[in-house]
């Protein structure tokens, strides 16, 4: 009985959001978002929605301000091929493309569109986009933790596993990435964007990070690969948690990117740095009593990033990890667990 009333709330929550969701060539499910959801602030297009194993599809997401045409990509573990096949499934038909001579669409999404990174770490899952992409790319800035840019110049732009397509570090420099550090909890602007951005430093085994990112009085909220707090014991998420609940008495947080990479039945010690669907819940549950008054998360969009693909047969973690989430959702929250190429409205 548990089971089915769950899987009925479940299939609720999905068609729900499909009605929620814009398809660029759906003009009727358009009419009806207009209808139920306010006008939306933030567009995300992702790029890749899995957290390794399979190249092609690894943890990357466009992020825009529908008023204007530039995104900052939120890592960039696929680029090229996130790309090609968002404009397959039909994710830019809305944008106003710049029209470039030279460069076919990709390219000019790419070069023109595109007018930052913001990278949580230095983990090759989060970057490797970036790199093989960087011959042809076009000038921007690198945003990251002083640490994270650090760690990514010593690793990739060092001259051997990458020529240093920065501007520090080992030379010979081509400084065609403009590395900037972000001082935590200070919001700084992205240059040749409408919006700024909050860095916040999470528990990974490399220092990883977490974007909030704001445009007028909306904001959004962008976590590279981090653990609980419960588990990793350094009280990293409480600090967010604490900064938005103070923050939402003010501004509208449209949504969230976090990850959610293995199954609730994963041995804690065998995390390395990641979340479950309980300890998720957990932790949203904690911001939500930090904001307090009565279900502070209803519909609250969430986007589960990272979760480990798999090679092994007969095993399907996107489905275990939608089916405990759904489980666990005693907060209301609207889960959406991404597909690559999908355009998503906040
Ligand atoms: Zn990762
Ligand atoms: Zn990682």
């Amino acid at each position: 009985m548990h089971t089915s009333l769950s899987l009925a709330k479940w299939l609720l929550t999905i068609s729900l959001f499909t009605a929620t969701q814009v398809f660029a060539q759906s003009p009727k499910t358009h009419q009806v978002s207009e209808l139920v959801t306010p006008a939306p602030a933030f567009e995300v297009i992702v790029l890749g929605d899995s957290g390794g194993i399979e190249d092609g599809n690894l943890s990357a997401f466009l992020l825009r301000a529908v008023s204007e045409a530039n995104y900052v990509a939120l890592d960039a573990g696929t680029l090229v091929n996130g790309i090609n096949q968002s404009i397959k499934r039909g994710a830019f038909t809305d944008l106003a493309l710049v029209d470039d001579k030279k460069w076919g669409k990709a390219g000019t999404i790419l070069r023109r569109h595109v007018k930052a990174y913001l990278l949580s770490h230095a983990h090759l899952d989060h970057v490797n986009g970036m790199l093989v992409s960087s011959p042809e790319d076009s000038a921007k800035n690198i945003y990251a933790l002083a640490s994270v840019n650090n760690m990514i110049g010593e690793t990739y732009f060092n001259g051997k596993a990458w020529a240093n397509f920065s501007d520090r570090g080992i030379a010979p420099t081509l400084n065609k990435y403009h590395m900037v550090d972000l001082l935590p909890s200070k919001t700084t602007p992205i240059a040749n964007t409408q919006l700024s951005v909050s860095a916040f430093s999470l528990s990974h085994p490399v220092e990883s990070s977490a974007f909030v990112i704001e445009h007028n009085n909306d904001m959004f909220v962008y976590f590279g690969d981090t653990g609980a707090d419960v588990v990793e014991q350094q009280g990293k998420l409480a600090k967010i948690w604490t900064y938005l609940a103070k923050q939402v008495k003010h501004k509208t947080l449209r949504g969230i990117i976090i990850e959610t990479s293995f199954e609730n039945e994963r041995p804690h010690n065998l995390l390395f740095g990641h979340l479950t669907p309980e300890l998720l819940m957990q932790e949203l549950g904690s911001l939500g009593r930090k904001i307090g008054g009565n279900a502070p998360l209803k519909d609250l969009k969430v986007v589960i990033s990272h979760i480990k693909y798999t090679l092994a047969k007969d095993t399907d973690p996107r489905a275990i990890i939608a089916q405990q989430l759904n489980e666990a959702n005693d907060l209301g929250l609207t889960i959406i667990i991404p597909k690559q190429g999908q355009k998503l409205l906040f």
